[in-house]
């Protein structure tokens, strides 16, 4: 079949956000043949090629994408045991991810469980490894198959070539741009148990007699996640986001202390959170909350979310900007009075 190159393609309804401006093109590509073909009108044309998966965690600029936007919707699920005994499975990289989870429970497979409800594509994991209620994509990532731009073939890569760490990888870090990424291989431990490290988790259960199921957990996350806002629902407005719009920042010893000498001029204690303090991570959603800002908070059409202090959604009808000019109040009055600067988590695209 040809290739169905589109022409000013609308970008902001390919995202959760829902901001920006259109691509110059756009293909959609359902097999690996097309990202070849696409990646070759992008070459013939000279322009500039960016990978969509199911645009969770994107801003659009208001100027659009003048280039080709590729959209990744490689369909296709296959499993065997492998020797290890675990169960390896093949996902397309255009899958919903949390359809993904949702097979991989049915059949008793755990290591993803958390993970349930996150939005976006199978592709978009290994890119940011995913991480919520205390497990990360690359903790069952085994491989990773590309169409790789530079070498101009198809390459499978290990995890460890990935070099995952929290919200970072290759992909989004030295190796920007240069995968796309085709396919997805995950190790998931049959008749496994959930992990309910995270506090959050462990309170939903507290009263609950016996191991709670592998479904019970994925259950548990999605409604923790729905009152956060943190689980797209139409009819919630909260959910108009790209999730968290700021990482949590990793601080050293000396910003700690720079960090609790302030907080106590104020009467404030930092808080600890196990999960988070193991990595020397601050809570990022403190910080901002502790700077002024209240949940709700909203400039123009953009706001922060009225049930997360981390996300910043689209009122309806915002512009990419209005939704820039809210991240740099929030980044500059942290600054001012936490002294740390929070680094957004989203992907900017076409500024
Ligand atoms: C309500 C909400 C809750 C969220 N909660 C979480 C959370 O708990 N934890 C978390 O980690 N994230 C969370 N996110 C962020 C987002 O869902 C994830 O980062 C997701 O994995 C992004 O996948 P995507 O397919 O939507 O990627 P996109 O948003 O389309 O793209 C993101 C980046 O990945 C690249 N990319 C996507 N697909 C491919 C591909 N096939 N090949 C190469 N590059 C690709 C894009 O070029 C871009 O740089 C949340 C977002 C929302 C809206």
């Amino acid at each position: 079949m040809a290739l169905e190159i589109q022409e000013n393609v609308p970008l902001a309804p390919l995202t959760t956000l829902g901001v920006g401006g259109a691509a110059r093109f756009f293909v959609a590509a359902t097999e690996h043949h097309d990202v070849e073909g696409a990646v070759a009108f992008a070459r013939n044309k000279s322009l500039p090629l960016f990978v969509l998966g199911g645009g969770s965690n994107l801003v659009i600029s208001d100027r659009g994408w003048n280039g080709l936007a590729l959209q990744i919707e490689i369909q296709g699920l296959h499993h065997q045991r492998s020797a290890g005994g675990k169960i390896i499975f093949d996902v397309g990289a255009g899958m919903n991810w949390d359809t993904f989870v949702a097979q991989a429970i049915s059949r008793k497979c755990a290591g993803v469980e958390c993970l349930s409800g996150i939005p976006g594509s199978v592709g978009g994991t290994p890119v940011q490894n995913v991480g919520a209620y205390g497990q990360e994509a690359c903790e069952t990532i085994v491989s990773v198959l590309t169409f790789d731009l530079t070498e101009n073939r198809v390459r499978e890569l290990t995890t460890k070539e990935c070099e995952f760490s929290y919200r970072e990888s290759i992909f989004n870090t030295s190796q920007r741009g240069r995968h796309i990424i085709l396919r997805v291989r995950y190790a998931l431990v049959p008749q496994g148990q959930p992990a309910l490290r995270y506090g959050d988790l462990q309170k939903y259960f507290a009263d609950c007699d016996g191991e709670p199921t592998l479904s019970e957990a994925r259950e548990a996350v999605r409604k923790i996640r729905a009152r956060k806002g943190m689980l797209i629902s139409p009819g919630d407005p909260d959910s108009r986001s790209a999730g968290s719009f700021f990482k949590n920042p990793i601080v050293t010893r000396l910003q700690h202390e720079d960090l609790t000498r302030r907080a106590a001029e104020k009467g404030l204690q930092v808080p600890a959170y196990p999960a988070l303090s193991q990595q020397h991570k601050i809570s990022a959603a403190w910080l901002v909350e502790n700077s002024g800002f209240r949940k709700g908070y909203a400039k123009g059409r953009a706001a922060i979310s009225s049930k997360h202090a981390l996300a910043i959604v689209n009122r309806g009808g915002a512009t990419a900007a209005e939704i820039l000019s809210l991240r740099d109040e929030i980044l500059a009055r942290v600054e001012e009075t936490w002294g740390i600067r929070l680094e957004p988590e989203p992907v900017f695209v076409g500024f």
